[in-house]
């Protein structure tokens, strides 16, 4: 088995969705907490944020046909990411600019993978959203349909995505972490710099 190597606390590294071995977004961002049972992950507004760009395409026909180039942006909102190893969802605790929080988002994703710059995955369509009072809706399931539509996912796929969320809705119903922790109150330390791009970052 491989040592469990944590990142340090604010160590910034890059968190990227990589498709069938290419990048599709990367974003730096900062560690509040590395440990078997969760990653925290800071996202800054005002980090440099690279999203594809495709031939004019929606965005699922791009992951059907591989043609997308990044191109750079900056995340114009805070968050804090939320992932528990081995696990195929994010929680991502969403503030306004004003950072009162706003809620919750559940991302289905691929359970991250560790690299030597930080981590990978790659999302999985469907989301969650969560009001704080813990109320919530399915989000694009249009979409999930639509990939299995286009072959990105198999139907079997898709039900293991849709079981995943059930079961965060699960957690959230009987108030458990990471909706109990807490979490919406975490602020960032003021003396943490906007990320930037780790050398290599666009290289996998
Ligand atoms: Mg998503």
């Amino acid at each position: 088995m491989q040592a469990f190597n944590p990142w340090p606390l604010g160590q910034q590294i890059v968190y990227r969705e990589v498709w069938r071995e290419k990048i599709w977004t990367a974003r730096p961002v900062t560690v509040v907490r590395d440990t078997p049972e969760w990653v925290a992950l800071y996202q800054c507004a005002g980090t440099p944020w690279a999203l594809p760009i495709g031939s004019g395409e929606p965005f699922l026909q791009c992951l059907q046909t591989g043609r997308w180039q990044l191109q750079e942006v900056a995340l114009d909102y805070d968050g804090l990411i939320l992932a528990r190893p081995g696990e195929a969802h994010a929680v991502h605790v969403m503030w306004d600019r004003a950072r009162a929080f706003t809620g919750w988002y559940v991302n289905l994703q691929e359970p991250l993978r560790r690299t030597a710059l930080g981590f990978d995955f790659m999302d999985q369509a469907l989301d969650l959203v969560v009001q704080p009072d813990l109320t919530w809706a399915w989000k694009d399931e249009d979409e999930l349909q639509q990939a299995v539509a286009l072959g990105l996912f198999s139907a079997q796929q898709a039900q293991a995505i849709r079981a995943e969320g059930e079961r965060v809705v699960e957690r959230l119903r009987a108030r458990q972490s990471p909706f109990s922790d807490g979490w919406e109150h975490w602020r960032p330390p003021a003396a943490w710099p906007a990320p930037s791009w780790p050398a290599g970052w666009a290289t996998l």
